[in-house]
């Protein structure tokens, strides 16, 4: 893909609308790093629960994610996250962690510690980032900004199929209730919560393929970049 300008691509959505499938793919196409930053809150989750630290302890939270050594690692086949040297990349994917990581992501001091990450990693443009907050709080200069979504009924049978195929025993009403869960958690949190930016395009996957919506968000991008 021959875009001149190393744009910022900010992507906001709920849990399961397919933010990091898309996002990832858009990035490889536009030769762009590709940041999960859900990710990240999942490895500080996974640290957490690794260090039975009592997750209603602001302070040690926090100072969790402030002292993690979290290491994002870019390749075709995805992303690998490794924590203090261990590759976590399938256990921050579990049912535990995805119940628990939203409470610890309403942490202010996992927020911010994360958030510097973030920026740091978007500082010289050329990304693709994929979260909650990263068109209205992380990178709101951000040149181009979505917001992918999908009813929650798709979005649940999509995380069935994942985790099934993946070989956890998991029932479609239960995730369904643990996605609205989370994003009720996401959308009331204080800090930062999930909102769609008033600039960011709507993209409503639910009946939209993978390559469709990867399509717009390159469209989305070449029409910045003056039409290349
Ligand atoms: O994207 P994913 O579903 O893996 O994110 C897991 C959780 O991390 C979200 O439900 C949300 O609580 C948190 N998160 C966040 N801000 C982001 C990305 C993720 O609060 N930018």
């Amino acid at each position: 893909m021959n875009i001149m300008k190393k744009l910022i691509v900010a992507i906001d959505g709920p849990a399961g609308a397919g933010k990091s499938t898309v996002a990832r793919i858009a990035a490889q196409r536009l030769c762009y790093a590709y940041i999960d930053t859900g990710a990240m809150y999942r490895a500080v989750t996974w640290k957490v629960m690794r260090c039975q630290v009592a997750v209603d302890d602001a302070e040690v939270v926090a100072r969790t994610a402030g002292t993690i050594d979290l290491r994002l690692e870019y390749s075709c086949e995805g992303t690998k996250v490794y924590v203090d040297s261990t590759d976590v990349t399938e256990a921050i994917r579990t049912p535990e962690v995805s119940q628990l990581v939203s409470v610890i992501a309403q942490n202010g001091g996992v927020r911010a510690a994360m958030v510097d990450l973030q920026r740091k990693l978007a500082a010289d443009g050329g990304v693709v980032m994929d979260g909650r907050d990263i068109g209205t709080h992380v990178v709101p200069a951000a040149d181009v900004k979505i917001f992918l979504t999908a009813s929650i009924e798709e979005r649940a049978n999509r995380r069935w199929l994942e985790l099934t195929a993946k070989g956890f025993k998991v029932k479609l009403d239960e995730l369904k209730a643990e996605i609205a869960s989370r994003d009720k958690a996401d959308c009331e949190r204080e800090i930062s919560p999930l909102v769609q930016a008033d600039d960011a395009v709507v993209i409503d996957t639910t009946n939209l393929s993978i390559a469709q919506a990867v399509d717009k968000i390159i469209g989305l991008c070449e029409g910045i970049d003056g039409g290349l």
